[in-house]
C-alpha cells in the first residue's frame, strides 16, 4: 500500500519549478493537457499506440509516453520516466477503469492529484453508497431482492458495462421474464442475477453536477453540469408513446456523450449543500478527504429534489462538454475542469503546500 508519507518523499525530489501534469490518453485528458500548458506546466500523455492521434494532432501534449496497454502505467520504467519529468498524475475515469484500485493504492509511486484511497469509494457500489449516506444526501431507496419490488425500479449490474443490460421493471415477475431475456440476448449471465442490484426508479431530470473541492481556497465550487446521452433509451423516447409499445425494445443506458446544461438559479443552493455535506463525509472516511474535481449524478424529481445515484471521486467525463458556466462566472473566462485543476496545482506551489493537494 502507497503511504503518503512516501508519495511526499517522492515530490520532495521533485523540482517544483519545472512539474509536469500527467493523465492516461483517454476519458478527459485532452483538457486536462491543455489546461496543464494554460498554466504553465508540462503536460505529459500516457498514450496506447494507435491512440495517440488526438494528442499529436489538438497539440495540447508536450511528451507522448507511447505504451502497448494502459496498465503499464505502473511499470518501473514508466513511473521512473514520469518522476523524472516531475509528473504530478490526474486520475480520470479509464484511469481508474484501466489501471484498477488495486494498482493505483498498491503500486502507483507518483503523486497523484486527489485522494487516491477514495477512488475504491466510487468504485465499489456499497462503499460509494456509505459514503452517499454518510454525507446525507438523497439516494434512491434499494431493493435487497426481487421478491420486494412493488414499483418502478431500475436493476443495475456488478462492472463496468456502461449500463448494458440494466432494464427497469415494477414486479417481481417482470423482473424474472426480463432477466431471461438479457440472458438469452447475452447481456447477462446467472452469476451477474445473483449480484444484480435493484434500485428505485426516480422519475426526474438528470444533472450531473461538477465539483470542485479547492484545498487551497479551503471551498467546494460547483463549476458545470451536464446531462447523460444515452443509447438506446434518448433514442427510444423520441418515439411516440403507441410506437414505443408496439416495438418491444428494452432501453438501455449505454453513455454515448454528454450535454451541457444549467439548473434553475434557485436550485444551486441544495448543490452547494449536497457538494459540501460530500466534501465532509469524505473526510471523515479518508483523510483528506476529495481533493480537486468530483461528481454527483443525480435526478432533480418534481418537488425539486435531488437524488444522488452515483458519486465521481475524481474528474467525471461530463466535463468534456468544455464549458462550464459557473467557472465561467468565477474566472470571466472559458475554463475547463482540466484548467482548474492545473490552477489548484499552480497556487498549490506558490503557497507552499504541494503535499496538501497530493496523494
Ligand atoms: P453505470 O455507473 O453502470 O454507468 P449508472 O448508475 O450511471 O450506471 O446508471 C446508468 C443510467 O441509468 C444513468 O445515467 C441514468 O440515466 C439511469 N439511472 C441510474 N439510476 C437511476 C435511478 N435510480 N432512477 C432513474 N434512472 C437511473
Amino acid at each position: 500500500m502507497v503511504s503518503r508519507e512516501e508519495v511526499w518523499e517522492v515530490l520532495e525530489e521533485y523540482d517544483v519549478e519545472d512539474l509536469s501534469i500527467a493523465t492516461l490518453g483517454s476519458h478527459t485528458a485532452l483538457h486536462i493537457l491543455r489546461g496543464a500548458k494554460e498554466e504553465g506546466f508540462r503536460s505529459v500523455v500516457v498514450c496506447e499506440e494507435g491512440r495517440t492521434a488526438p494528442y499529436e494532432r489538438l497539440g495540447v501534449a508536450d511528451e507522448i509516453i507511447v505504451v502497448e496497454s494502459f496498465e503499464e502505467v505502473v511499470d518501473e520504467e514508466v513511473q521512473e520516466r514520469l518522476r523524472e519529468l516531475n509528473a504530478i498524475v490526474v486520475p480520470h475515469g479509464s484511469f481508474v477503469a484501466y489501471v484498477g484500485v488495486d494498482r493505483i493504492e498498491e503500486e502507483l509511486y507518483v503523486p497523484i492529484f486527489g485522494n487516491r484511497w477514495l477512488l475504491r469509494w466510487e468504485s465499489e457500489r456499497e462503499l460509494e453508497r456509505e459514503l452517499l449516506e454518510r454525507a446525507g444526501v438523497k439516494v434512491p431507496r434499494v431493493f435487497e431482492s426481487p421478491e420486494e419490488i412493488d414499483r418502478p425500479v431500475i436493476v443495475k449490474f456488478p462492472g463496468a458495462r456502461g449500463g448494458r443490460g440494466y432494464f427497469i421493471c415494477s414486479s417481481p415477475e417482470e423482473f424474472e421474464e426480463k432477466v431471461e431475456k438479457m440472458i438469452e440476448r447475452g447481456y447477462l449471465d446467472e452469476e451477474d442475477v445473483e449480484r444484480a442490484h435493484i434500485e428505485e426508479y426516480v422519475v426526474g431530470t438528470n444533472f450531473c453536477v461538477h465539483y470542485f473541492r479547492s484545498v487551497v481556497e479551503d471551498t467546494v465550487e460547483v463549476l458545470g453540469m451536464d446531462r447523460r446521452y444515452e443509447t438506446n433509451i434518448d433514442g427510444l423516447v423520441r418515439m411516440p408513446a403507441r410506437d414505443q409499445l408496439e416495438v418491444d425494445l428494452e432501453p438501455s443506458f449505454v453513455i454515448s456523450g454528454n450535454v451541457p446544461v444549467v439548473v434553475r438559479e434557485s436550485l444551486l443552493v441544495q448543490l452547494y449543500e449536497m457538494g459540501d455535506r460530500v466534501v465532509e463525509a469524505s473526510e471523515e472516511i479518508r483523510e483528506p478527504g476529495l481533493i480537486g474535481p468530483f461528481c454527483l449524478q443525480t435526478l432533480c424529481t418534481e418537488d425539486l429534489e435531488f437524488y444522488v445515484f452515483e458519486l465521481s471521486a475524481r474528474i467525471d467525463g461530463g466535463t468534456n462538454v468544455t464549458f462550464l458556466p459557473y467557472a465561467f462566472l468565477k474566472f470571466g473566462e472559458v475554463f475547463t475542469m482540466g484548467r482548474r485543476i492545473a490552477r489548484e496545482i499552480r497556487e498549490a506551489r506558490e503557497r507552499g503546500v504541494l503535499r496538501e493537494v497530493v496523494t
